[in-house]
């Protein structure tokens, strides 16, 4: 594989994965950490789905006694996505919150629409003809594939 010089600026991946990753990156970016913007990093770690800020914002006020208001909530998934500390997918229904932003791949479900990270690696060989056809020096690829269910669940009995 050939090094790429376009990672972020943290290339372990463990790190990038982790919670602690993501408190460290807000510090050097300069983020102040509130109350509130742990909490939605905290979920977002917790949970490693793709959400919409809605389910976000519901998902914390259901756990939390005290409740958070929905601007707040809001403002810090742009603020979180905007400096890459966490990864923002733009959907058709709007957008999709999750914990991770180091180069990886979905999985949609046609069935049901949620999206599950993979890590798919390409054969050197495959990125080698690539580059060759097109001239350009493959530094990260994102794939997004589609699937349904192997298995239909049952269907109703007919009345
Ligand atoms: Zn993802």
């Amino acid at each position: 594989m050939t090094t790429s010089t376009a990672e972020p600026p943290t290339t372990d991946l463990s790190l990038q994965q982790s919670l602690q990753g993501a408190v460290k990156r807000c510090a050097a970016a300069g983020l102040r950490m509130s109350h509130q913007r742990r909490l939605v990093l905290e979920l977002l770690w917790k949970e490693r789905e793709h959400l919409s800020a809605r389910d976000i914002f519901e998902k914390i006020n259901a756990q939390e006694k005290r409740s958070i208001g929905q601007t707040s909530v809001y403002q810090n998934l742009e603020t979180l996505q905007k400096f890459g500390i966490i990864e923002c997918l733009e959907r058709s229904g709007g957008r999709l919150y999750s914990y991770r932003t180091d180069s990886h791949s979905h999985l949609i479900c046609s069935a049901t629409g949620r999206i599950q990270d993979l890590d798919v690696q390409l054969p050197d060989d495959l990125l080698a003809d690539i580059e060759l056809r097109t001239g350009c020096r493959i530094t990260s690829f994102t794939m997004q594939l589609v699937g349904a269910p192997l298995q239909e669940p049952p269907k109703p009995a007919n009345p």
